[in-house]
């Protein structure tokens, strides 16, 4: 888990981590809901960040482009600064299918 995930718990006051807690006991029922309804909410719009470049998007900029992939159950998505890094993107994930498994390592966010 990333560094943000640890940030979310650390946002929470104790009584919210107890809540927390006691949802998880009783099987995540409430967190699932809201995760879910997070997930789609976000799947509507681009992501911060370009996948390729790592730029921030600037969200009235017209030239942002939004990827969304694989099956329903573990989609994937990726946004992109522009044409260039989508094209990038799109050419690195040609490669990873078309080549052998083993330079995959590095790229496992994506792929
Ligand atoms: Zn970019």
């Amino acid at each position: 888990m990333g560094r943000r995930f640890e940030d979310m718990f650390d946002i929470l006051d104790y009584n919210e981590l107890m809540r927390l807690k006691n949802d998880f006991d009783s099987g995540a029922v409430a967190l699932k809901r809201l995760l879910e309804e997070n997930m789609k909410k976000k799947l509507k719009e681009h992501e911060k960040a370009c996948a390729t470049c790592s730029s921030q998007l600037n969200f009235y900029k017209t030239n942002n482009y939004t990827l969304v992939f694989g099956p329903d159950d573990f989609k994937k998505k990726a946004s992109f600064c522009g044409l260039d890094c989508l094209e990038y993107f799109i050419i690195k994930l040609k490669d990873m299918k078309t080549k052998p498994k083993e330079d995959n390592v590095s790229n496992t966010d994506y792929f």
